[in-house]
């Protein structure tokens, strides 16, 4: 023991002994009727709830302290735990007179549990449609195994991928928690800084530690049964992962039933931009849900529903069996309007039966837990029968495995009353009838002067004394009055208590053994129930795996009704999914524009043909604010909503699966920390590159735009070619750029096909037409983009001469030179054209250096491109020299 030790107070002791067991966590010691926290604990809590830092002089050291009351546990604990922190409650677990019998100088104390951000059950932190997932990775070589739970649910899964690929992973789990080896504490990837992050003993990953806790958990001699034997790097996330949940939980973790494969190769691939940029549950401005795809998919009635709904949007199928499965049920219900009608008002009913039985199996729950059980249960029989006439096999499939628990049904309705209390250790749970010791006690107790009535008038009769009284007092409760006057008619069996002036106190063993039966009644009852209660509760949890597999196919037939619902009331049709490499939408929409556009501003929906060996590559092109990007996150989500099985807003679709969509949008405001736009672009774009097939559709949004106009416009070609020119990533793409020197390229490739979004001018001003046309946009409109959007008129027109100046100028620099070869000449023309696009900075900039243009840097200019030879150059290397001469102005 050191110095310092010896000198501290034995609570202090105690506290230090119990912090040091859980590093990285707050730890809330209850101290009587305070939760206390000490040192950094204290003022990390005093800054994040705002409560007062004071000192405690222990031992003549100043140890901050901040501290609350017991009953604003609820308040503080998900406070701290929402933001990142993991919270230890270090209960008494002993009476203090105990501690005091026992020669103890401090009560015994112990964490009774641990919440932390990925591990909780608290209702305060969890949301209603959305699991919440504590994730731990493992790394080994170029392997990735990562498992997640939700404890809530009971949900354990584990996937092995490439290591490149954890983060699309995560970005479809979106976990509350991430738990890494200590190991890897001064080493954490980039892509996961954002998350919280808990790190674990390093000996948790070693040998077969994590293995043997997995079998003992599951009580199985191997994983063989779950199909992950051979996932080992997987396995050793997944050992770690339970390791913690059971050291945090410190309870039965018996819903945890089962280890699933979360099979990457059953879905579609989106990458992390992909699933930013489509916006399917998360929006890109605000975080929030608005403007997502999943707010206008999420017609569920049940949380499991609204849980599964994300999982589905996050992993889209890829195979055409159960994509067929999907709509063909979705199209039952859609046309059937009644049968999906009662559905829902049913599926209303159902409450959250995955994580009713999860508190079930912990011991969190209490009789209005089991009464909502009870009553959910009791709605699957009805559910089944809103949907009998439905026969489609992924409908009888999710009727066959709507099991009726009618036993558990009636044994709650039985034993339960109908609006019990929330608490479980102050009676009032059962109905009488229900146990015949439990009524007598009630009866007892409710009875129970009438008991001590009824035994007066019996010693009354039995002794004679009519005046004989039975009284109370705190002393020795209930007792016999008898005055002087009838002393000698009491009889032997009466145990003589208290002398008074004029009269005598007994007692007797018949009136003690009533007593004792009045005063402990009630509380004998609240325990009697609490027992009857954990074994009623034990009774359930042993139906944990059915409730669960029940949970599970009411998820699936809530996301079906809900695609058929949301595809009834937005007009959508049922694709033809096929295993061909066309995509022909007509008259495609938007899903979430058509919704939010202004009143009288109708959607102008477009037609799509993409083909493999024919229209591979689309060139769209028009000028800002036509139309672009919504075509291209349109043309996505219609094939992203196909395979997931829901009808899609077109007139009619034709959809050849696809097994990856990638997108790559130009946008600035996706820039990830501490990298330039153009690097996170490029980066986006290597993926795209080395990760496309043929199978894949590529969505991508004025690429290039984050670096110079030339830089930028050699990239874009660059790319267009190379998706067309090698075979292996030879994908579906549509390729929206301001660059309309791209339209060149359809000139020299067979499968690249030029269209434009349609405006047109109108008394100087552009009116966007949104229709979607065959052949390159000549012209930008930028100028008149600007105007509309209300720039002064003093710049417009400043804008309007400057772009003038800037065409004769340029103009000029190639007619001054006859001799100039015709593909310099078009560069040059090229030239022009990009410095058009520029945005007015640059135009401004590009001005004042065109008025020195009798500079004798035109020389030079000439030279180059004299010594130029256009017939060997390629494109870029064209474009190259064209940046270069930009460079020499
Ligand atoms: P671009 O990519 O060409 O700059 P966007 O695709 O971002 O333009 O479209 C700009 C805006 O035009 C959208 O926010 C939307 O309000 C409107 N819009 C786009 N397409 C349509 C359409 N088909 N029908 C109606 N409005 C549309």
């Amino acid at each position: 023991m050191s110095p310092k030790t010896k000198s501290k107070t034995p609570l202090m002791r105690q506290y230090d002994d119990i912090k040091e067991k859980h590093p990285g966590t707050i730890l809330l010691f209850r101290v009587g009727d305070f939760y206390e926290t000490f040192a950094d604990d204290a003022e990390l809590v005093s800054k994040e709830l705002g409560i007062t830092l004071t000192k405690r002089n222990n031992g003549g050291d100043q140890t901050p302290l901040a501290g609350f009351p017991y009953h604003a546990l609820d308040t503080y604990l998900p406070k701290l735990v929402k933001r990142g922190h993991r919270v230890a409650v270090c209960e008494q677990v002993e009476d203090p007179s105990e501690a005091k019998d026992a020669g103890r100088k401090v009560v015994n104390r112990e964490v009774t549990e641990i919440t932390t951000p990925g591990v909780t059950m608290s209702e305060k932190l969890l949301e209603h449609k959305r699991n919440n997932y504590a994730a731990a990775i493992y790394w080994a070589g170029g392997t990735a195994g990562v498992a997640f739970a939700d404890v809530s649910t009971g949900e354990f899964a584990l996937s092995q991928v490439h290591k490149n690929q954890v983060d699309d992973l995560l970005q479809s789990i979106s976990p509350s928690e991430i738990l890494l080896s200590k190991s890897r504490k001064n080493n954490v990837p980039a892509e996961l800084q954002d998350h919280n992050i808990t790190f674990i003993e390093d000996w948790v990953y070693e040998g077969d530690y994590g293995y043997n806790l997995l079998t003992d958990h599951f009580e199985t001699h191997s994983l063989k049964g779950f199909g992950v034997e051979d996932l080992n790097v997987a396995q050793i996330a997944a050992g770690a992962l339970m390791h913690y949940i059971q050291e945090t939980q410190k309870a039965s973790l018996g819903h945890i039933k089962r280890l699933q494969a979360f099979e990457n190769q059953e879905f579609m691939s989106l990458d992390g931009s992909t699933k930013r940029n489509l916006e399917l549950i998360t929006s890109i401005q605000e975080g929030g849900t608005e403007g997502t795809l999943i707010s206008i998919l999420d017609d569920t009635c049940t949380a499991m529903g609204g849980r599964l709904l994300r999982k589905w949007i996050m992993s889209p199928l890829k195979r055409l069996k159960p994509i067929s499965r999907r709509l063909n049920a979705v199209e039952a219900l859609n046309v059937n309007h009644d049968a999906r009608e009662n559905l829902r008002e049913e599926l209303e009913q159902v409450g959250d039966l995955e994580r009713l039985i999860s508190r079930i199996c912990v011991g969190r729950a209490n009789a209005r837990d089991l009464m909502q059980l009870k009553l959910s249960l009791a709605q699957v029989p009805r559910i089944k029968m809103q949907f009998s006439k439905l026969d489609e096999p992924l409908l009888n499939d999710i009727r066959d495995r709507l099991k009726l628990l009618i036993e558990v049904q009636e044994r709650i309705e039985k034993a339960i009353q109908e609006d019990p209390p929330a608490s479980v250790r102050d009676g009032g749970i059962f109905k009488d009838g229900f146990n015949d010791e439990l009524d007598e006690l009630r009866d007892v107790a409710r009875n129970g002067k009438n008991y001590i009535a009824k035994i007066k008038e019996e010693l009354a009769q039995e002794t004679g004394i009519s005046s004989l009284k039975i009284g109370y007092n705190k002393v020795f409760g209930y007792y016999i009055e008898v005055t002087n006057t009838h002393k000698e008619k009491v009889p032997e069996h009466f145990i003589r208590k208290q002398t008074l002036v004029n009269s005598e106190r007994y007692i007797t063993p018949e009136l003690k053994e009533v007593e004792e039966k009045i005063l402990s009644s009630e509380e004998r009852s609240k325990t009697l129930e609490y027992e009857l209660f954990e074994e009623l509760r034990l009774y359930v949890s042993e139906f944990a795996d059915e409730v669960q597999r029940i949970a599970q196919a009411l998820a699936e037939l809530d996301c079906l009704q809900s695609f058929a619902e949301v595809s009834y009331r937005n007009n959508y049709c049922k694709p033809a999914m096929a295993d061909d490499q066309v995509i022909d939408i007509t008259k495609g929409r938007h899903p979430v524009v058509e919704k939010t556009l202004p009143p009288g501003e109708p959607f102008i929906p477009n037609d799509i043909h993409l083909e493999n060996e024919d229209e591979q590559i689309l060139i769209i092109t028009g000028p800002n604010m036509a139309g672009k990007s919504i075509i291209l996150r349109q043309t996505g989500l219609i094939v992203l909503l196909a395979q997931i099985g829901c009808f899609v807003p077109a007139k009619d679709a034709h959809i050849g699966m696809v097994d990856k969509i990638f997108t790559r949008v130009g946008a600035s405001d996706n820039l990830a920390a501490g990298e330039s736009t153009f690097l996170v672009e490029m980066n986006e774009a290597a993926n795209i590159l080395n990760n496309a097939t043929r199978n894949s559709l590529i969505l991508l949004d004025e690429v290039g735009r984050g670096t110079s106009t030339f830089d930028g416009l050699s990239i874009a070609w660059a790319l267009a070619e190379y998706l067309h020119n090698q075979p292996s990533v030879a994908a579906k793409t549509l390729f929206a750029t301001h660059y309309h020197e791209l339209n060149e390229l359809e000139n020299m490739y067979d499968h690249i096909v030029n269209y434009n979004v349609q405006v047109k001018e109108h008394d100087g001003k552009v009116i966007f037409l949104r229709k979607l046309v065959r052949g390159g946009a000549d012209h930008s409109y930028g100028i008149q983009v600007a105007d509309m959007a209300g720039l002064p008129s003093i710049v417009i027109e400043r804008a309007k001469e400057i772009l003038k100046n800037l065409e004769s100028h340029s103009l000029d620099i190639t007619d001054s030179n006859g001799t100039l070869a015709e593909g310099a000449k078009k560069k040059a023309v090229a030239a022009k054209k990009a410095a058009k696009d520029m945005d007015k900075q640059e135009q401004i900039e590009q001005m004042s250096l065109f008025q020195t243009q009798l500079d004798p840097r035109i020389e030079q200019l000439i030279d180059k491109l004299e010594a130029s030879d256009p017939n060997r150059m390629t494109p870029i290397e064209s474009l190259m020299l064209v940046s270069e001469l930009k460079k020499l102005v």
